[in-house]
């Protein structure tokens, strides 16, 4: 960006007016934004160049904070958290720093007297959807909660030019569009163009003796790029800290001599900056079958190299000596996608720094912590070493090292028992060979944690039971949160306001134990009136979008029962859909007497190359289009797809469910955050045991959750015992014929061949075992509605959800990261 610096006294003090936080000085920077950095008149603005002008004029504001963070934790030499993350989902940046500076109400007014329109302005913002799902919005809710929990943090990843695609219903299918969310020009960032580091691939080895004598290696690499920073402020709220985002994008490298290299090739030396380019250019979907991962490890080398060299960098200019580098910095990683670190971090201080294997070995493994996401089998990274090698011949190396150091551990302690070496190895060597990640996060960290009660037991006791064998003191549970800020106050004011209202203030904001104060009023007709009002108005908003989005009209007193993730089997949107097909067969055989009406709504994006998932999305549209269109039927029940789930669209969904499906089967989900921000939003939970289901149904007490299906054991022992769908199939009437149903071609125009994929996988193998819970869930979503029909119990049970969410804030998660892994204390930075 680039306007006038403020340089006579004068001018800073227009400079301090001008980024105040009175109504007048919002207006006068507004206008200005718009006329020097957009150049338009306020009568001519388009409305994306309001959103520009009312993005930077936030943005002015955050900017006083940053520098004085900054400066501060540079001064304090303070201990810092950097967050390795391949994905980081943000959201909409304006509405959320509008909140976390204080200053939503003064915009507003602003906004008025300019008669700009506010919602329009927000709903301009095109959000940077740097991730897949949870993973990534995990990352995200734990950057704004860094920042209001005070803890100084720098947050690495990749600037993906193309994130998550935008998701488009053509004819009921999926259809991808790429995303151009950098088309119009980022606000938010600040690029950096002089933080830049070079990324080396390829090449060989080489052994040489240093000026001491001593023997080292030297990776000559065959062809190299630079990263460059881009930064983004994340503001706390309430607090003056402002930690960063620290974006890698991609660029050909500066020493990369295009002349000396291609001498006359002049298209060949543009080919090599569009190679170069490639790599920070489009996230990779997960869920992909093996193809075409080569540019994912590129991607994973890039962002941890540019990352550790920056912490280097950072560490050198500030404290100075490098065997203090695990003093300053502690870097937790975000799944394996950064597991490579590991090994960078190793060569970057061994042949960088002339660092001893030894001492950097203990540098390595107190700087890392390493999150665990998911016990799928068909999710754990591996690399095979041939590749590995071709790209990273160094990195190979160090981790044949690491190995026989730990292997040579291993035997000591399990004399004799080469299968114990052979489980723990970092190689995997039945078949091709292949570099296990995640024994490399585990054995490069101190500190290892799932992400929920179960899913944390399960690791020690499934995943990396050897491992726990050998360190049982590294092994932590952290149970995922989110934050308040965004998934209450931003996306639901009119429950922001009656907590308040409630409690009397609205320190809730920054510690969300305090809303159960509500407990107290659950039984206030006054207050069960307000709340059901406030739901009632944010179904109608749903509904009211929805309507224009996809057409289908909802009645705003129906049930609103919602899944809103993504298209996984083990996830169950199928189960989900069977209970669909078993409502319309009960309507329409005159079964049952006096429906509770629903409105069934998904959301959720499948990988493009997931077929099953995406033949789920075309069995739900299927049957959204058969229920919608009978009248017998469409009085008490409709079906929707939203499409395009992401983190704006399902900040108007949360608001507005009664009912939130959190149904996978038992000790697949990790633990899930779409759960946490249902509930927080009050709605209640039908569910399994799975993730952080079961905490939530703690918290929140059994009679307050509507709780179905096998528990993680049932499963084990179902799949050691045989499981046998084609037996549940053949033995439940109702179950068989909602199935047979789909195949009659009903939902096909006749054609009985369409979902034959899906019905036979599930009578033949069902991995998800969807049949094995059908008759528990069908039978539980009968006392859900049955619930329903008692409005005022309702009321009271989804106040008492919000009341008792207080634990699943991401500001807790973070304060136990701060304390039981990363040995970290907050520094406050005065407004
Ligand atoms: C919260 C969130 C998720 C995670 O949902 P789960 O139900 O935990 O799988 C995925 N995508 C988006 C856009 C989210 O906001």
């Amino acid at each position: 960006m680039s306007k006038a610096k403020a340089s006579s006294p004068k001018a800073a003090e227009r400079e301090h007016t001008r980024t105040g936080m009175s109504k007048a000085a919002l207006k006068q920077d507004f206008l200005d934004n718009l006329f020097y950095i957009q150049g338009r008149f306020r009568e001519v603005a388009a409305p994306h160049d309001l959103y520009m002008a009312a993005a930077y004029t936030t943005r002015d504001r955050l900017l006083q904070r940053w520098v004085k963070s900054a400066q501060a934790f540079k001064t304090l030499h303070a201990r810092t958290l950097c967050y390795l993350s391949a994905e980081f989902l943000l959201g909409p940046h304006l509405a959320n720093n509008l909140v976390n500076l204080g200053i939503t109400g003064t915009a507003q007014e602003a906004g008025r007297e300019l008669d700009l329109d506010f919602d329009a302005i927000l709903e301009e913002e095109e959000e940077p959807g740097l991730g897949n799902g949870g993973l990534g919005r995990l990352a995200a809710c734990f950057m704004d909660s860094l920042s209001t929990c005070q803890i100084p943090a720098i947050g690495y990843g990749i600037r993906y030019e193309f994130g998550i695609f935008d998701q488009a219903i053509e004819d009921g299918w999926q259809v991808e569009k790429s995303d151009t969310w950098l088309r119009n020009g980022n606000p938010w960032e600040i690029p950096r163009p002089k933080i830049r580091f070079p990324v080396l691939y390829g090449g060989h080895t080489e052994q040489y003796r240093d000026q001491n004598g001593q023997t080292r290696m030297r990776w000559v690499p065959s062809w190299e790029i630079d990263g460059v920073a881009y930064d983004t402020p994340i503001l706390g709220y309430g607090v003056g800290n402002v930690n960063l985002l620290r974006l890698w994008k991609a660029e050909a490298s500066e020493s990369f001599d295009f002349q000396a290299f291609n001498v006359g090739d002049y298209y060949g030396a543009v080919h090599a900056k569009i190679e170069a380019e490639t790599i920070s250019k489009v996230l990779y979907p997960n869920d992909e079958p093996e193809a075409g991962k080569e540019l994912r490890l590129k991607q994973q080398h890039f962002f941890v190299s540019c990352s550790l060299q920056d912490m280097i960098r950072l560490h050198l200019n500030t404290v100075g000596p490098l065997d203090t580098f695990a003093d300053k910095f502690v870097a937790q990683l975000n799944d394996t996608h950064p597991a490579l670190s590991v090994a960078e971090l190793m060569r970057l201080l061994m042949d960088d720094h002339a660092m001893t294997w030894d001492d950097a070995w203990e540098t390595t493994r107190r700087t890392f912590c390493y999150t665990n996401h998911t016990l799928l089998p068909e999710a754990l990274e591996t690399w095979s070493v041939a590749l590995f090698e071709r790209l990273l011949p160094r990195h190979l190396e160090i981790v044949y090292e690491i190995n026989r150091h730990f292997l040579d551990e291993v035997r000591m302690r399990f004399l004799g028992d080469e299968d114990h070496v052979r489980r723990l190895s970092l190689i995997a060597e039945d078949g091709e060979r292949r570099v296990r990640m995640a024994h490399l996060a585990v054995i490069g960290s101190k500190a290892v944690n799932g992400v929920a009660a179960l899913h944390s037991e399960l690791v020690k006791s499934t995943l990396f039971k050897d491992f726990y064998d050998l360190w049982p003191e590294k092994f932590h549970n952290v149970t995922n949160g989110v934050t308040p800020r965004r998934f209450i106050v931003v996306s639901n004011p009119r429950l922001a306001r009656l907590i308040s209202d409630c409690c009397g203030q609205d320190d809730w904001i920054r510690d969300l134990d305090k809303v159960r104060e509500l407990e107290s009023h659950a039984e206030s007709t006054d207050l069960q009136a307000q709340w059901k009002a406030a739901k009632l108005a944010a179904k109608r908003d749903l509904a009211a979008w929805l309507k224009q989005a996809t057409g289908v009209a909802l009645d705003p007193e129906a049930m609103f029962d919602v899944q809103a993730k993504r298209i996984h089997e083990y996830k169950r949107q199928h189960l989900n859909a069977l209970h669909i097909v078993r409502c319309y067969q009960r309507l329409k055989q005159g079964l049952v007497r006096d429906p509770v009406p629903r409105a069934f709504i998904f959301g959720g994006k499948a990988a493009p190359g997931y077929f099953l998932a995406k033949l789920i999305i075309k069995l739900i549209n299927a049957i959204a289009d058969v229920i919608n269109n009978d009248p017998e039927v469409n009085g008490f029940m409709r079906v929707v797809f939203m499409p395009d789930f992401n983190v704006k669209t399902g900040q108007r969904l949360y608001p507005a469910a009664d009912l939130s499906e959190q149904i996978s089967l038992a000790g697949k989900e990790a633990s899930g955050t779409g759960n946490m921000k249902f509930s927080m939003n009050g709605a209640l939970t039908i569910g399994t045991l799975d993730g952080a289901n079961v905490e939530i149904r703690d918290a929140v007490g059994e009679e307050n959750f509507f709780l179905f299906g096998m528990t993680a054991e049932d499963v084990h022992e179902k799949q050691m015992g045989g499981y046998r769908p084609w037996d549940y199939y053949h033995g439940d009437h109702e179950l068989k014929a909602d199935i047979d149903l789909i195949n009659s071609g009903l939902f096909s125009h006749g054609d009985t061949k369409l979902f034959r994929p899906l019905t036979d996988n599930l009578i033949n193998h069902d991995p998800f075992m969807v049949l094995a819970d059908y008759r528990a869930y069908i039978e539980c979503q009968h006392r859900v509605s049955e619930a329903y029909r008692d409005q005022q119990h309702w009321v009271r049970m989804s106040i008492l959800n919000v009341a008792r969410m207080g634990y699943f804030s991401s500001d807790r998660a973070i304060r136990e990261y701060a304390r039981n892994i990363w040995d970290i204390e907050p520094t406050p930075i005065d407004l």
